[in-house]
């Protein structure tokens, strides 16, 4: 066994990883990286399937980050935002407040459903102005979750004879949320498989139907080889259930502080996309109960759920007349709003009071987070020194530089006409092999958003059967996969692809056809 498999299997405890079966054979040990491509300690690669672990965003060794991070190794590497302000750090703030406030124009909001005509209070006065940094998704969450307690607890009007102080402000998140391990984050999760044997240590949230088209109760379709979003016959029950939720919270007089979801597609829940509206609607009735909307967009973020305007976008970018060379930067209109959006709330009009990201906010480079909020949430916190209305919370690496450094160099990245349209091009690419996989019996649900793609596996897709989660499914499979030299991960039955943005079409289509071979392999 290679020297560094050794020392690992000796010493390294991994995440999210049942160490008796890594300790049964010999891990893959990765050594270098370059574009889409991982290479281990022996010389072999391999495809990084799902962005190591959804974070990369343009590939391993981007010659812009790898420069931008030696610029800054440089001047310094990192010194405490406890006490003072730092170049990258400032810079990046502003950057992240012009991006998370780009609206699309309100083009797709649905007002078909007996939803209330009050759009307009999800826009209401959510301009997200206020960074606050820190490690990974965990903490950004952490964050969020914090400031909406105090304050809430600090600006709530009293309802009834109660004090508004006395009462705990309650939170809803969604059936199978994941919002990251630490304890905050798991109080907000609701998969029981991670969260269950931590009840004790949690403070108590709820939970509400979250889509499941595939797999929803109300759902009256028989499957079809499509995704279930598209021929789904219900009448948005998902929908009443979060408003009666919000009713019947108010009624106990201690309506919800916070509604806090993952935007289009909830991942370690099993890639669960939601149809189009349901984001949009649900978000109405959380604003009209008065909750401050929390939005998790630590997988979603930074393009990775494609670009609504992408083909606007698009077709701009193609026009032949006056064509800025490939790295032109896609220029912002006069508003400041960029013609595409990078995040997952605004394919929906959703405006949050919170936006968390971490994983591709420095392009998967370094663990880096932030929580962007509103000037309102801010104010509630300022004071004079004695009176301690200070937010204390912090971490050691918050607003470091290298980290910073990186996230402003993905961000120019990201805005590059080269990159809007490897993306959008991506993003067709990969709907089209994917429909390849309906020709396997054992591939049940084909859920694509953006650029991420989850394949339910199930035992026979006429009855939707599941597989047992012993019988290691997914596990099976991306072994499989592994062999053909394309690796990623599953969440439980559910093959996950995510491609780096630099990802050619030979190499998606890798990924689809190892995908394929290794169902057939499996079963
Ligand atoms: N939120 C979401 C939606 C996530 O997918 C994850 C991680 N998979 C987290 C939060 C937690 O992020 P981290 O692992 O960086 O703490």
């Amino acid at each position: 066994m290679n020297k560094l498999a050794q020392l690992d299997q000796r010493y390294v405890w991994h995440p999210f990883t049942q160490m008796r079966d890594w300790l049964r054979r010999e891990p893959i040990v990765i050594a270098s990286g370059k574009g889409a491509v991982l290479r281990d300690v022996k010389g072999l690669e391999y495809l990084d399937a799902n962005s190591s672990i959804w974070t990369n965003l343009h590939g391993h060794q981007h010659p812009k980050i790898n420069a931008a991070l030696t610029r800054q190794l440089k001047k310094i590497a990192h010194s405490s935002a406890l006490g003072f302000a730092n170049e990258p750090a400032s810079l990046l703030a502003e950057r992240l407040v012009k991006i998370a406030n780009c609206q699309l124009p309100i083009a797709n909001l649905n007002q078909a459903h007996g939803r209330p005509k009050n759009w307009k209070l999800a826009m209401a006065n959510c301009k997200l102005e206020k960074v606050f940094f820190s490690d990974d998704g965990s903490t950004a969450l952490e964050v969020a979750l914090k400031l909406a307690y105090e304050f809430t607890r600090r600006t709530r009007k009293p309802v009834g004879r109660a004090s508004a102080r006395a009462v705990e402000p309650k939170f809803l998140s969604l059936v199978g949320a994941y919002h990251g391990d630490t304890i905050g984050a798991v109080s907000l999760g609701h998969v029981d498989l991670f969260h269950k044997a931590y009840g004790g240590m949690l403070f108590a949230t709820d939970k509400v139907m979250s889509p499941y088209c595939y797999r929803c109760p109300f759902n009256k379709a028989k499957p079809e080889r499509a995704d279930a979003r598209k021929y789904r016959k219900c009448n948005w029950e998902c929908v009443g259930l979060v408003e009666q939720k919000f009713v019947a919270q108010k009624k106990r007089g201690n309506p919800y502080a916070g509604f806090v979801f993952e935007p289009l597609m909830q991942g370690a829940a099993g890639m669960i996309p939601q149809p189009s509206d349901w984001l949009a609607q649900v978000t109405q009735i959380a604003r009209a109960h008065g909750a401050l909307l929390i939005a998790d967009e630590v997988m979603t973020g930074f393009g990775r759920t494609g670009s609504a305007a992408a083909t606007a976008a698009v077709r701009r970018a193609l026009a032949p007349i006056g064509q800025a060379d490939d790295e032109g930067v896609v220029e912002y209109d006069r508003g400041g709003r960029a013609p595409q959006s990078l995040f997952a709330c605004h394919h929906e009009n959703v405006s949050p009071d919170f936006l968390c990201v971490a994983k591709g906010l420095t392009g998967g480079y370094l663990p880096m987070a932030a929580t962007l909020t509103t000037q309102k949430v801010f104010n509630a916190f300022l004071g004079e020194y004695e009176e301690f209305k200070t937010f204390f919370h912090g971490h050691s690496f918050t607003g470091n530089q290298l980290g910073a450094a990186a996230a402003l160099a993905s961000l120019d990245l990201l805005a590059t006409k080269t990159s809007v349209l490897q993306r959008a091009r991506l993003q067709k690419l990969l709907h089209d092999e994917l429909q390849t996989l309906w020709a396997l019996p054992h591939v049940g649900d084909i859920r694509q958003v953006g650029l991420v793609a989850g394949v339910e596996l199930v035992k026979d897709w006429r009855t939707r059967a599941p597989y047992a989660l012993r019988e290691r499914a997914g596990i099976r499979v991306c072994e499989a996969m592994a062999k053909r030299g394309v690796l990623t991960r599953p969440v439980g039955n559910v093959i996950v692809l995510m491609p780096p943005y630099c990802t050619t079409r030979t190499q998606l289509q890798k990924m689809v056809s190892a995908l394929a071979a290794g169902v057939a392999e499996s079963f």
